[in-house]
């Protein structure tokens, strides 16, 4: 499958899901974070694909969903709507008119995502739909592939249905047209082009040298991020505008492209970070000339399986604000040690 098909295919199935989505379709994991049927499908989609398309070797896929749910009574209606869905969609592109699932063949599609990662081999590592609860509300969400090779991830796509094509820089897009691709690949920078197949352009994280001229994102969902901290954070920079707040890994995407100029993120303390929340959207950010480190300055290590292997928070900018960015957030938690 070419990569203009790829895209368009994947908007197709993933709007029609988010237009078609009632709240039946909304499950709880026992982490008590919601999967949908279009989380189920993605995964079972872009698990079929690459087997399809890498053939001649084995494919590892760490991925965030899991069959265990499906596999109950209680998930056979979810299993047969997802079904009907991953096959109308493959029915789209030629490539593949002439398979068509059963429920059996999308559990072992969905299962192979299991793979545990690691410092060595090539890992394709994938979130089927970050930002769930972004996508049930109608907001942000992103479906997100990167590959690690040897515990460096090499190649990154960020597929963001709802993101305007033009700036969001002060939450006012300028024009109504949205979905975009974001892609990455080691040495060779960051493109987008819009999902419906536009010629790519090259993209840029901003650079703003001067915090007080800076706009940051964090995530929408407060419960992801201590907001007491980043605004903390954010006033010691001086910085002027209010945080834009949106799900996903669109935040990287819309980093990339200079939107803002610094994305943090602090989990409450405990919190493990899994790789697919950062794979694609951290090579989209360094490949646009953009940092993204942990709190304590480290580069972020996708190595050691399917979690990060940090708890300090996560922060994404330009060269020339990392340092000063830093000095603050060492400054806040020295101040506020019990927000986390
Ligand atoms: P965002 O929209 O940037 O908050 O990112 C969404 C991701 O946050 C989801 O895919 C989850 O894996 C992850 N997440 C879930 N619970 C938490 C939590 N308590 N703290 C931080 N991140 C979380
Ligand atoms: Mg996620």
């Amino acid at each position: 499958m070419n990569p203009r098909n790829c895209s368009s295919f994947f908007k197709k199935f993933i709007w029609k899901v988010q237009k078609a989505l009632s709240q039946s379709d909304v499950q709880w994991k026992s982490d008590k974070t919601p999967v949908t049927v279009a989380d189920y499908g993605s995964q079972a989609i872009v698990s079929f694909v690459l087997e399809r398309e890498l053939s001649d070797e084995p494919v590892s896929l760490v991925a965030e969903e899991d069959s265990g749910d499906l596999c109950k009574d209680s998930g056979k209606d979810t299993l047969q709507r997802i079904t009907k869905l991953v096959n109308e969609t493959i029915a789209i592109d030629g490539s593949y008119s002439a398979c068509t699932l059963s429920p059996e063949d999308i559990l072992t599609a969905i299962d192979s995502g299991k793979s545990e990662g690691g410092s060595f081999g090539r890992h394709w590592v994938l979130d089927p739909i970050d930002g769930t609860k972004g996508f049930v509300r109608g907001d942000q969400y992103a479906v997100a592939l990167a590959l690690l090779d040897n515990g460096k991830v090499v190649l990154g796509v960020l597929a963001c249905p709802n993101l305007p094509l033009a700036s969001i820089a002060g939450n006012v897009p300028s024009e109504n047209a949205v979905g975009c691709l974001f892609y990455a690949k080691v040495g060779s920078g960051t493109f987008m082009q819009s999902l419906d197949g536009s010629s790519p352009v090259k993209v840029h994280v901003s650079d703003i040298g001067n915090s007080e001229d800076a706009s940051f994102f964090e995530p929408f969902e407060k419960a992801h991020s201590l907001q007491d901290l980043t605004s903390s954070i954010a006033r010691k920079l001086g910085v002027k505008a209010p945080p834009v707040r949106i799900d996903s890994q669109a935040k990287y995407g819309a980093i990339s492209r200079g939107d803002g100029a610094i994305y943090m993120r602090f989990p409450r303390k405990g919190y493990r970070e899994r790789i697919w929340d950062h794979a694609a959207g951290s090579i989209v950010v360094t490949e646009a000339g953009g940092v993204v480190i942990d709190a304590a300055g480290r580069p972020l290590d996708f190595s050691k399986g399917r979690l990060l292997d940090s708890d300090t928070g996560i922060i994404a900018t330009n060269p020339k604000l990392m340092p000063s960015i830093l000095k603050a957030v060492r400054e806040s938690l020295e101040e506020k040690p019990s927000s986390r």
